[in-house]
């Protein structure tokens, strides 16, 4: 399954997420320096494209939000973590997928009913942190 075409949907307004092979987001960071990310739709991969002016630091927290609805993004049950939904465009299966709002930290999940996958360096057990 290529995740390029995969379609990434806000679980507010249901708008498509993803245009031009990336996922855009409006985000805002602690420091308050608002800008556009573009993110890789390949789960597990971390680069992402952003104006000259605008930068994320190392470990800051970034707000991520819907840039149709403007929606917040943060997960309900994990305050650290951005959800949006996901659908394979083989098998057409919702996820709900979660990442983290944090710079540079690595931690993806992939949930669909009981099946739960993670990605990334900084991933810890999903039961861990969401169920605890
Ligand atoms: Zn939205």
């Amino acid at each position: 399954m290529s995740m390029k075409d995969n379609n990434y949907l806000c679980p507010k307004c249901k708008g498509y997420l993803n245009v031009g092979g990336h996922i855009l987001f409006a985000t805002k960071t602690r420091r308050n320096h608002k800008g556009l990310l573009m993110l890789d739709p390949t789960v597990g991969e971390y680069k992402y494209k952003h104006h000259d002016k605008f930068n994320l630091e190392e470990g800051e927290m970034v707000e991520f939000a819907c840039p149709i609805c403007k929606a917040d993004l943060t997960s309900s049950n994990r305050k650290d973590h951005a959800m949006m939904w996901m659908v394979g465009i083989e098998d057409n299966v919702e996820y709900d997928l979660y990442f983290s709002k944090i710079a540079g930290n690595q931690s993806t999940y992939l949930v669909a009913q009981d099946n739960i996958e993670s990605f990334g360096d900084d991933a810890l057990d999903f039961d861990d942190i969401y169920y605890e």
